[in-house]
């Protein structure tokens, strides 16, 4: 999203505001960020404000499903003059909204806390389907023979 500075860039205090829905993917997730907030030039350096609101839909750790969740993400940034002016008096501010989001990210996502997952043989998402797998730790006894017998 580029937002004009052109009214701001070289009167003090003075504002633009921005406005808009921004679309992200990082790893597996898919964020869309409804963005709204001004810049301001505040003795001479552009200071970014913002709310952002970002639904995330990402897949559960455990089973892989879709899950949803919402987060919202407060921006407080300074730009330097000099960076905006490299490119006129135009900022893009995607850089910033996602920085601010991916930092407020939450590491993981679970559908629900006691999600069962997935069955680590066949594969069943068990919050659905009771398999009827062994568990792991049931040991094969073939594999408790020497691999290579002694010779007599
Ligand atoms: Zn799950
Ligand atoms: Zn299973």
């Amino acid at each position: 999203m580029n937002v004009d500075l052109l009214p701001i860039i070289n009167n003090q205090n003075e504002k633009v505001s921005f406005e808009g829905v921004l679309d992200f993917q990082y790893d597996d997730a898919k964020i869309k960020a409804e963005v709204n907030g001004y810049v301001i030039n505040f003795a001479g350096s552009l200071e970014v404000y913002g709310t952002v609101c970002a639904k995330i839909t990402a897949p559960c750790a455990r089973c892989l499903e879709d899950t949803n969740s919402t987060i919202d993400v407060e921006i407080k940034e300074t730009v330097g003059k000099d960076e905006v002016e490299l490119d006129g008096t135009v900022l893009n501010i995607d850089d910033i909204v996602f920085g601010n989001v991916l930092i407020n990210m939450p590491s993981r996502f679970l559908c629900s806390e006691d999600c069962l997952g997935l069955c680590s043989k066949c594969g069943s998402n068990l919050n659905i389907n009771q398999c009827q797998c062994e568990p792991d730790d049931i040991i094969d006894e073939r594999f408790l023979k020497p691999k290579y017998p002694k010779k007599k």
